[in-house]
């Protein structure tokens, strides 16, 4: 039969069923997949050393020559596999325990090359357990050269060095069959090698310059591919309708009145970014992101009092009761002697509170609606809703951003996230919105210093906190979540708080709270922090992200280590919020280098675009996420750190390509097209119909 791409690899000449049997287990099915397995990385083949030299003291060598005899030892404990090999200036004994699968591929008279350990036994140099590989022409291998040597990912009883051989095997025979997608001038103005040629030098290239530049032609079709989705995805979310809301200078003046401040430069420019997608008839689709502090919250609401203006209803969503709480009434506090009808809608509300909110909403007599996630639910209806505000976007997931839109007129939307993102994933998860950033703190702030302290310096920590407190400031203790047990988290957060209230420090009062505890009392402990009556608040690490606290000019986080980088940026946004200078302890006895890595880069920057780029070089971008469920497709070649040129490329040509052809139906994308249906399997409603 004629071999094709998706011909199952099991009718490749030289694999057979069981073969094809592991090589499923790597995910390879066809002949495709074999095709775009490559190598994770490439060894320079050391030096091959003539045998004649080896003394048995080398720590390892590599050598090449001709097998001169095997041997199978069965019925030894453990069994092996030996040969003996001669390169012309000497002999050496190999030798594998449980060897025995090596008797079809290693006979007398074939060239092999091992490389591993030396030793020696009974005066004997020898190798043992190396790894070898078959050399098929001798003439053609120059094993004296640097050669690379493919490492595959090795897996489904396939050893790295199986698996290469099987692809040089067929590579010959089917890399004619890879079709380019791209005609030949796209390909030079964006300086991309070919298809065919890319895919074979990432097998076997020529040097690493070779290597980079087929990675780089493919890994841009990664990105090309995730970008024409995530175009796509844009596409449908702007091709609905929405009301224009049109900002006008008396509009502006009136809202400005509302600010006991002028907004900072940042604040202004990403206001007038918020205001010239308002004024279209197509739904804005923007993040905000800016560090914590730097003040979204009252650009957010510039943004609902636009809204509101042109007598649209506007709805801010917090991902916690407490920060839901909280905006509520800072916006009252803005809004206080206004006309504008605000109301508050969470998951904890009694139910006569909470239907009353509903008919207000639904009947048009509220304007603007704070609330949780509880905004998502069924049975919320607006009666005219122009903008959504999401805040703190991470703790939703972002499988939750299209919830609250639903069908006909689109509201205007606005995330707002004070985890930074890296720029390379606003560009990929969030890459169907349109970015602000607030990059400048609003005047006048004061310094936050981090220090790390092991746990025996904790009496210490307790004494600096104490003059904190004489001073009149406040004082966070943060504790982590112990996930795997909320009981132990509830222990370790109410033994610390006990321990607090036995100390020097229960004479500013102590607070307690943790994801336990009913919404009520969370509200009164806040309240009482946040009127001043306790000094202290004991937290686990529910300690919600966004807490303005201005008095708040210590964090002490107990075992530091326990928390991301993203997170730990979050808490330390927690004081520093006035003019103080203010204190960020973390508490930790680690020894785990990782750990210690982001311990130091707190201490090393406030930035919080370089914290989060760390974080996500760390962790890599599934767990930056908590989740793997952003929808888009994974990424093997491109790197979500290091790609941000070659993205930005993709995403032109992506948003280019499907602005001339949404469906992708002309002739020259139809490679495109196959491509993206299948990247986004299940997902087809992007490209209309199915
Ligand atoms: P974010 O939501 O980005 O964390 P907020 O909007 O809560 O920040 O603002 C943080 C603090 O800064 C608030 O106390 C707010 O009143 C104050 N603030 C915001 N904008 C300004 C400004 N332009 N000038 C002075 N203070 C401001
Ligand atoms: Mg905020």
């Amino acid at each position: 039969m004629a071999i094709a791409l998706d011909t199952p690899v099991q009718y490749v000449k030289g694999v057979g069923p069981t073969r094809a049997g592991q090589l499923a287990e790597l995910g390879v099915h066809t002949v495709e997949d074999l095709l775009t397995y490559f190598p994770r990385r490439f060894d320079l083949r050391r030096q091959v050393q003539p045998i004649g030299v080896l003394r048995g003291t080398e720590e390892t060598a590599t050598v090449a020559g001709e097998v001169l005899d095997v041997r199978e030892q069965v019925y030894r404990r453990p069994p092996s596999f030996q040969c003996n090999l001669n390169d012309g200036t000497g002999s050496v004994l190999v030798k594998w325990f449980h060897g025995l699968y090596l008797r079809d591929k290693i006979k007398v008279g074939m060239q092999i090359a091992v490389s591993g350990r030396v030793s020696l036994y009974r005066e004997q140099v020898q190798f043992l357990n190396p790894s070898f590989q078959v050399i098929w022409d001798p003439q053609a291998t120059n094993l004296d050269q640097d050669e690379l040597l493919p490492v595959y990912p090795a897996g489904g009883g396939l050893a790295s060095g199986v698996i290469a051989q099987v692809i040089r095997r067929v590579l010959p025979d089917v890399i004619d069959l890879v079709d380019e997608w791209f005609d030949a001038d796209f390909l030079r103005r964006r300086e991309l090698m070919g298809r065919r040629e890319a895919i074979a030098a990432m097998h076997k290239p020529e040097d690493r310059q070779q290597w980079a530049g087929a990675r780089r032609r493919l890994a841009y079709e990664e990105c090309l591919l995730m970008q024409v989705g995530v175009a796509l995805l844009r596409m449908r979310e702007i091709s609905r309708p929405a009301h224009p809301l049109a900002l006008s200078d008396e509009i502006d003046r009136r809202i400005r009145a509302r600010f006991p401040f002028e907004l900072t430069g940042a604040q202004d420019q990403a206001v007038r970014e918020i205001a010239a997608d308002m004024a279209r008839p197509r739904p804005m689709n923007r993040l905000l992101q800016g560090d914590v502090g730097s003040g979204k919250t009252v650009v957010a609401l510039y943004a609902a009092l636009l809204a509101v203006a042109h007598r649209k209803q506007a709805a801010i969503m917090a991902p916690t009761e407490i920060l839901a709480q909280q905006h509520y009434q800072k916006v009252c506090a803005y809004l206080a002697g206004s006309r504008v009808r605000v109301a508050l809608l969470t998951g904890s509300q009694k139910p006569a509170q909470r239907q009353a909110a509903l008919s207000s909403l639904a009947g048009g007599e509220t304007d603007l609606v704070v609330g949780t996630h509880a905004l998502l639910s069924q049975g919320v209806r607006f009666s005219q809703l122009g903008l959504v505000v999401v805040d703190e976007q991470h703790k939703f997931g972002v499988r939750q951003r299209s919830g609250i839109r639903g069908k006909g007129f689109a509201p205007h939307y606005l995330v707002m996230t004070a985890t930074p993102i890296p720029r390379t994933l606003a560009l990929t998860v969030f890459g169907d919105l349109d970015v602000s950033t607030i990059a400048s703190l609003p005047p006048g702030r004061g310094k936050t210093t981090t220090r790390i302290v092991p746990q025996q310096q904790m009496p210490m920590v307790l004494a600096r906190v104490k003059q904190e407190l004489k001073r009149g400031q406040q004082a966070y203790f943060i504790y982590p979540l112990v996930r795997e047990s909320p009981e132990l988290e509830l222990t370790a957060a109410q033994e610390a708080y006990e321990e607090l209230r036995r100390s020097e420090l229960a004479a500013w009062g102590v607070g307690l709270i943790h994801g336990q505890l009913p919404a009520a009392e969370k509200e009164t402990v806040m309240r009482a922090f946040g009127e001043g009556r306790l000094g202290v608040l004991a937290a686990s690490s529910v300690v919600e992200v966004g807490l303005d606290m201005p008095k708040a000019s210590v964090i002490v986080v107990l075992h530091a280590e326990r928390f991301g980088l993203a997170q730990l940026h979050q808490l330390r946004g927690r004081v520093g919020r006035s003019s103080e200078d203010a204190l960020c302890v973390l508490v930790s006895s680690t020894d785990n280098p990782l750990a210690r890595r982001r311990l130091e880069v707190m201490a090393g920057t406030s930035d919080g675009f370089k914290i989060a780029e760390e974080d996500l070089r760390i962790r890599g971008p599934g767990e930056f996420f908590g989740t793997r469920q952003h929808g888009l497709p994974e990424l093997r070649l491109a790197d979500l750190v290091e790609d941000y040129d070659l993205l930005r490329m993709a995403r032109r040509d992506a948003m280019e390509i499907v602005q001339g052809d949404p469906g992708l139906n002309a002739p020259h994308n139809q490679h495109l097209r196959e491509q993206v249906i299948k990247a986004y399997a299940g997902r087809l409603e992007l490209l209309g119909g199915a």
